[in-house]
């Protein structure tokens, strides 16, 4: 069973919260922001188990949960987030097509608790699923003191984000609502704006070095130094980094890379794109690639700008170094522009409207 304390950093931010909810005054309405792998979910659970304990453990002012109450024991359930959804989403599958439509993914494992993820295949928060926190939300918690309500991607379809408003703004007394954003800003101000902001922020390459050593000893060395830089500061996604299927993305995307900048002729640049075509593993593999491409875009760029200390692939720095000799500034800035547009847009699920080649092209005809 875990604890507070095993949360790690933003430790001020989690005192902070801990002490709003041992006095009483937790907003009703949380934006809780962070980049993913930052814990957003894991603590948005541990503060639902602090609210709902049956024992309100304390540490001084502080509030805490015993995790084998009936209250905690069944929130705790939900920490598998991903195995839960898939299990909701297979269920749907076997449904009639017309019932389908209507069915919306919801996690409960606890009755006052509800979890509403971004339902499949838009992976949007849907009317339906709003629909179901309002019709719920007004009846008093049938178990415990509270009601929860947890959105682990803020990401609402409009009518959807439309018709929260108003129970963000003003819900019951016994009532909390937290949504989770990797980008608050791409969220409706009018959502930003009734919930009280807070933010996890990155934890230091050195902090999680540190958990890997602890929690992943079977890493090496040199190797929790590289995972610590590409986690960016991420720890859920330092203990889960897929080291192996980051360096075989990362070495084409180098292939791309030095084709656009060294090769004139530019043959390996579509040779490497030719590979990457539509699909249903293609998505993934093209997201993969192109992620670690930025990467060792903003690398050059912090090569360029003279703070090579803040580079995160460490471990090929004679390579990069090269690469950014016969770069520069505005290539690297219109790239990563090109970039941002292309991460962007596959955020929004637009990957089939893009072209991998435009993007290469544009690349490589602004050497030219
Ligand atoms: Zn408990």
């Amino acid at each position: 069973m875990f604890r507070f304390a095993d949360f790690v950093g933003n430790t001020s931010t989690v005192v902070h919260l801990r002490r709003a909810i041992a006095s009483g005054r937790l907003p009703s309405s949380i934006l809780l922001s962070g980049p993913s792998g930052s814990g957003k979910y894991t603590l948005s659970l541990m503060l639902t188990m602090a609210l709902l304990c049956e024992n309100q453990p304390r540490e001084g002012d502080l509030a805490d949960f015993c995790g084998h109450c009936r209250h905690c024991t069944r929130i705790a359930e939900a920490m598998d987030l991903p195995s839960l959804v898939d299990a909701a989403v297979a269920a749907r599958e076997e449904l009639r097509e017309t019932d389908k439509k209507e069915t919306r993914v919801l996690i409960q494992t606890h009755p006052d608790v509800l979890i509403l993820p971004p339902d499949p295949p838009q992976l949007l928060v849907k009317l339906g699923q709003v629909r179901t926190l309002i019709h719920s939300i007004y009846s008093l918690p049938g178990e415990s003191k509270h009601r929860v309500y947890l959105f682990p991607s803020a990401a609402f379809m409009k009518e959807a984000a439309n018709s929260i408003l108003k129970v963000l703004e003003e819900p019951p007394a016994y009532a909390h609502i937290i949504l989770m954003a990797e980008h608050p800003g791409e969220l409706l101000p009018t959502i930003r704006s009734r919930c009280a902001p807070v933010r996890l922020g990155a934890l230091s390459p050195q902090e999680i070095e540190d958990l890997l050593a602890t929690k992943k000893p079977e890493v090496k060395p040199a190797q929790r130094g590289l995972i610590a830089r590409l986690s960016q500061g991420a720890a859920g996604k330092a203990l889960g980094f897929d080291l192996d299927g980051y360096l075989a993305a990362r070495a084409d995307a180098m292939v791309l890379l030095r084709s656009a900048v060294l090769d004139s002729e530019h043959t390996d640049l579509f040779k490497t794109t030719e590979t990457y075509r539509a699909g249903a593993d293609g998505q993934q593999k093209t997201q993969a690639m192109l992620a670690a491409l930025a990467g060792l875009l903003e690398d050059l760029l912090l090569l360029r700008s003279g703070v090579p200390d803040r580079i995160r692939n460490v471990d090929i720095r004679r390579d990069l170094d090269t690469l950014a000799d016969s770069v520069t500034f505005e290539w690297l800035e219109n790239a990563l522009r090109g970039m941002d547009q292309v991460i962007s847009g596959m955020r929004r699920n637009l990957l089939r409207s893009l072209s991998l080649d435009a993007f290469a092209e544009s690349m490589a005809s602004s050497r030219r």
